[in-house]
């Protein structure tokens, strides 16, 4: 049962299913509204500090720095982890691909690395990928389900290099019952409007390290001098990649229902593998025993078994007014990419036959249904 129905559920069978849309859970309006009334609708404000410290609260961590997006944050990250041309990272193959232009961002080099089954970093391909300009790994916990961070911690530690988590996809998801973003010497959200919980645009960088959280918070902010007197003398060059306070203020409202928001999600996951359990041809999504999933989207394989491949498929659920989206398309495939070409089968393997299927807070079984009876006669035709 998906437990909270709302009145945005499509469960009308003729209505148009979008593969993502947020959702407002009921004080964003309220909040935004006080941040106008009170007049701080810039990069100062209480939500953005309520904000801050809810977020830094719910992960377990120190400090939480807001950003404008999550690919800001990575961007924060990585210069203040101190990430300069000529550096290598570990990144990888099978990602969205903010993380990669990070790296790019700092002058240096991502390194791409495949999967394993769980479609997350294969912790056994790191070593072989390492170089004396190695200086970290990103591991992303890519579509909610965790990379497997005890044990990539453990090479990094023994490798002498940096952990960045990016758990944009990945709000509350666990390896061995501890939270994401609590492994890395750094970690990074995102809140854009298709993720767990939003405020519109924005991101954040958590951390336990002070070092790492001083240097992005200058950097975020132009690095404007240390006092108002050597304000315009800046300390290096720096960035703007503030969040506003009317983004906090939405934020704030969303972050009131973190945990049933992760909770609808692995709902919503749960509910299409008992709806799709009797197609033939179709893989699920990974789980692993160690991990917990918070299914950010619910991503599936087409099978040579299933009637029809994974392209047909997604024609003709886009005909029957439902939306996916295909999985991404390799770092190594990227055209902006020359690299020596090492095989990454199982990345390569994954963007060829992977479709994600509607996923979005407050929808109802009934829309699950029938995009699961939609995908049947689609396999038997
Ligand atoms: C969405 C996403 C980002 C980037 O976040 P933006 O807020 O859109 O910049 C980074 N990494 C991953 C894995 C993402 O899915």
């Amino acid at each position: 049962m998906i437990t909270s129905m709302t009145p945005q559920s499509t469960d009308k069978p003729s209505d148009h299913v979008p593969v993502a849309k947020p959702y407002l859970w009921g004080r964003e309006k309220e909040y935004l509204c006080a941040a106008l009334d009170e007049g701080w609708i810039s990069s100062h404000g209480r939500f953005l500090d309520e904000f801050e410290k809810r977020f830094s609260e719910i992960v377990g961590v120190r400090y939480a720095l807001s950003a404008s997006s999550g690919t800001a944050a990575l961007h924060l990250a990585l210069d203040a982890l101190q990430v300069r041309e000529g550096d290598e990272v570990i990144v990888p193959d099978f990602t969205m691909m903010a993380p990669v232009f990070a790296v790019i961002y700092c002058g240096a080099k991502p390194v791409p690395v495949d999967v394993d089954a769980t479609w997350t970093l294969d912790p056994e391909r790191i070593e072989e990928a390492i170089t004396p300009r190695t200086r970290g790994i990103i591991a992303v916990h890519t579509y909610g389900h965790p990379a497997r961070m005890d044990v990539i911690s453990e090479i990094a530690r023994r490798r002498g290099l940096f952990v960045l988590e990016d758990a944009a996809e990945s709000h509350g998801a666990e390896v061995f019952g501890r939270q994401v973003g609590t492994f890395g010497d750094a970690a990074v959200y995102s809140f854009y409007a298709n993720k767990i919980v939003t405020t519109g645009e924005g991101g954040i960088l958590v951390t336990n390290r002070q070092d790492i959280h001083n240097r992005a918070a200058a950097k975020k902010n132009m690095c404007f001098g240390p006092s108002a007197e050597a304000r315009f003398d800046h300390t290096d060059v720096g960035f703007n990649y503030r969040m506003t306070n009317l983004q906090a203020a939405v934020g704030v409202a969303q972050l009131e229902y973190f945990d049933a928001a992760v909770k609808q999600k692995i709902e919503i996951a749960d509910c299409y593998r008992r709806e799709l359990a009797d197609i033939g041809g179709l893989q699920m999504p990974p789980s692993a025993p160690w991990a917990r999933n918070v299914y950010w989207v619910f991503g599936i394989l087409i099978d040579k078994a299933f009637g029809c491949d994974r392209d047909t498929l997604e024609r003709e659920l886009a005909s029957a007014a439902i939306e996916t989206r295909r999985f991404f398309v390799p770092v190594h495939q990227q055209r902006w990419m020359s690299m020596e070409h090492r095989a990454i089968p199982i990345a390569s393997d994954l963007s060829r036959r992977g479709l994600y299927l509607p996923s979005f807070i407050g929808m109802g079984e009934g829309t699950i249904r029938r995009i699961a009876d939609a995908i049947r006669r689609i396999g038997a035709r």
